[in-house]
């Protein structure tokens, strides 16, 4: 098998189904030789799977994704640190954003159990620990009989337009780019085709924020659609990144580690080079 880069992943950490060490294993059962973690604002999943990645003979590249503010809707945006070093101040940040989510977490149960059900923080938390969020409560609301699947769960309380939604304190896209790039890391937009909006228009507003790179190849997008990104990222002079954004068998269906759905994706090889050239470029010019 020819080597696959997959820089688009979730651990339970997140809202992953496998455990880091579990996922690194199953990265390279399936051709991946360079793997990014990017759990949803924790680094925990990469620490805890470092360990593993040099006997399961891939390379582990340290990412992360963060949940920001765009213009009033929910933006994520992926953030690489190939050369991770210690990232003091920018775990210190990310404690920040837990310490809200986890607040969130209090009003939501609080929420939900006034519309009628019977959930406890203790039960969200037993799936989610620190990374508690919104999938862990739709499953738990699958798993009570209280809708049919997940997309009722989102669509009838937990989205942002859904009556149990409860409001979070989340940084704007132009703070989460600044923290990924202030500790020497790409800043790239996630899933481009999931942005509430026109993104071409949206382009030079992201750059003047300081966006590094656009993940014009995702699971999701079709060929055309990846193609707009990387003529788009081209355009605008910037760096391309992709991946499977895999959960897991039993979160998103289907999905396979450094090949997608069926193998639609295929992220080319010289993106982790660029990656890489690019951190470098980054911290000369701060010098
Ligand atoms: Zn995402
Ligand atoms: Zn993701």
């Amino acid at each position: 098998m020819s080597a696959l880069i997959d820089l688009h992943s979730h651990t339970n950490e997140s809202d992953g189904s496998l455990a880091p060490a579990e996922l690194v294993q199953q990265a390279a059962r399936d051709g991946v030789t360079v793997l990014a973690i990017t759990d949803h604002d924790t680094l925990s999943g990469y620490d805890l799977a470092l360990a593993a990645a040099p006997a399961a003979g891939l390379e582990l590249v340290c990412g992360i994704e963060l949940s920001t503010k765009l213009r009033g809707s929910s933006t994520h945006l992926l953030g690489y640190f190939p050369a991770a070093g210690e990232l003091t101040e920018f775990r210190q940040w990310v404690r920040g954003q837990q310490r809200a989510r986890k607040d969130r977490n209090i009003r939501l149960v609080a929420r939900l159990r006034e519309l009628g059900f019977s959930i406890t923080l203790d039960e969200a938390e037993a799936r989610g620990r620190g990374m508690t969020g919104r999938p862990h409560f739709a499953a738990i609301m699958l798993e009570k009989g209280y809708v049919r699947d997940y997309r009722q769960a989102f669509d009838e309380y937990l989205d942002e337009s859904a009556k149990g939604y409860v409001y979070r304190q989340e940084p704007t896209f132009a703070e989460g780019v600044e923290v990924i790039r202030k500790a020497g890391g790409i800043a790239s937009l996630a899933h481009p085709t999931r942005v509430r909006g026109d993104v071409v228009d949206m382009m030079p507003e992201l750059c003047a924020a300081g966006l590094n790179a656009i993940e014009a190849y995702h699971s999701d997008h079709t060929v055309d659609e990846t193609a707009q990104f990387v003529v788009l990222a081209r355009r605008y002079g910037l760096l391309v990144t992709g991946g499977s954004d895999y959960h897991g068998e039993s979160v998103k269906p289907g999905v396979r580690l450094g090949t997608g759905y069926e193998g639609n994706l295929r992220v080319p090889l010289d993106v982790i080079g660029n990656l890489r050239n690019g951190v470098a470029v980054a911290s000369d010019g701060r010098h």
